[in-house]
């Protein structure tokens, strides 16, 4: 076993060491360090970007669901775990997706190691942006394709690749709508009339655009009105629905194919009723509730002009998702560490999670924060900024 020890060190020289941080959480979703009595603290490090997870409403359904039905399913869904539930949800998804059909995955994590190697195997090309979710890369890899990375949201290398690697079996095109770590949007309209031209499937990942863009919530493949352009569109209940899960949503055959098809689908335990309840609530209050996903689009506007009143220099990015760009992970760290003294909670970003020397801060809004707040804590990162005398940035386009 020294070997783990070694290894370990080894993280920690270089700063890279992660350790557990257990909260308690509260209605408001503000948390507090477990066991100890200090000052809330201001969380902007949660995708619970629209507050659902603590909506009286969600809290409800989940507790109904529990009543009646337990706390497990008790086996797959393909042995005797598939309560009406799921098809409810399902149903509700495909109507919000303006698709014809959804399969609800155990996680995102799940459905991308799940429908990837579904669709593509050894023989066949994936193409996959740069920076594509570890979940995304890890299906490629156990896929057995062909992996071409190609630039992050650069549609120009992406077309070179494709020239000169495409070959005639099948080719599968995987790119998030909304990326992670960066805030940043694909060029949607540029990838479909890529995969068009050189016959390609088209996955998009939408864990961060669910619930928050598109005029029903649908995500950002809707904003642009590409529905029937994205053979396969993948998004999570845990992050903007506040619940826990995913889903796939595009044709009938899609999902049947992936029903006999994706491992994580067919090896796996169904979720909790619970969770499937509490999922479709929020599905069902995207529709109900739309003013939450304006107020969080204002209130990230709101956010990202106090940065550039307060000095943070470049231009700010288009989503709820706000990087700051510090670059040495030493770095990013003290001002994290600076930043929790003064009871705000986010999360450094550093390598491996992104290239070499782009550590960053990843801020993300999210109705659990006041206006107040969120200028309160743009000022306080340009004092501890100007303070330690580490520049800051919003990130290069
Ligand atoms: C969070 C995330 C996932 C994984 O979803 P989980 O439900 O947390 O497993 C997949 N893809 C992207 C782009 C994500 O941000």
């Amino acid at each position: 076993m020294d070997f783990l020890k070694r290894w370990l060190q080894e993280r920690s020289d270089s700063n890279d060491y992660r350790r557990l941080f257990p909260v308690e959480r509260s209605a408001d979703g503000r948390i507090s360090e477990a066991g100890k009595t200090g000052a809330p603290i201001l969380d902007f490090s949660s995708n619970d970007y629209l507050a659902l997870s603590t909506h009286p409403a969600m809290i409800a359904a989940g507790q109904a669901a529990l009543t009646r039905y337990g706390t497990g399913v008790g086996a797959a869904r393909l042995m005797s775990g598939d309560l009406m539930l799921f098809h409810e949800l399902e149903e509700a998804v495909a109507d919000l997706k303006s698709r014809e059909a959804a399969l609800v995955f155990g996680s995102g994590y799940m459905a991308n190691i799940g429908a990837i190697p579904a669709l593509a195997g050894r023989g066949d090309i994936i193409f996959s942006d740069r920076l594509n979710h570890a979940s995304i890369h890890d299906g490629c890899r156990l896929s057995g394709a062909k992996l071409v990375r190609f630039r992050h949201n650069d549609p120009d290398h992406l077309e070179d690749c494709l020239r000169d690697k495409r070959g005639s079996n099948q080719a599968l095109i995987v790119v998030e709508s909304l990326y992670s770590m960066d805030g940043d949007r694909c060029p949607l309209a540029d990838i479909v009339r890529l995969k068009n031209r050189h016959g390609c499937l088209l996955m998009v990942d939408e864990a961060h655009a669910t619930g928050i863009f598109g005029n029903k919530g649908g995500g950002l493949i809707q904003a642009e009105g590409l529905e029937d352009e994205v053979e396969i569109a993948m998004g999570t209940f845990g992050k903007a629905l506040g619940s826990y899960g995913a889903y796939i949503a595009g044709s009938e055959t899609l999902k049947n194919f992936l029903i006999n098809r994706a491992r994580s689908f067919i090896y796996a335990t169904g979720l909790p009723p619970a969770v499937i309840a509490a999922s479709l609530k929020a599905v069902e209050l995207l529709a109900g509730e739309p003013e939450r996903r304006k107020e969080l689009c204002d209130n990230a506007a709101y956010f990202k002009n106090a940065l550039v009143a307060a000095g943070l220099p470049g231009k700010p990015g288009p989503s709820q998702i706000v990087p700051v760009m510090v670059g040495d992970s030493r770095l990013a760290v003290k001002i994290a560490a600076e930043l929790r003294a003064n009871s705000i909670f986010v999360t450094p970003v550093r390598p491996p999670t992104v290239p070499e020397g782009t550590a960053r801060l990843r801020f993300s809004v999210t109705l659990h924060q006041s206006r107040r707040e969120l200028a309160d804590t743009a000022a306080l990162l340009m004092e501890i900024s100007n303070k330690l005398s580490v520049p800051v940035s919003f990130p290069a386009e």
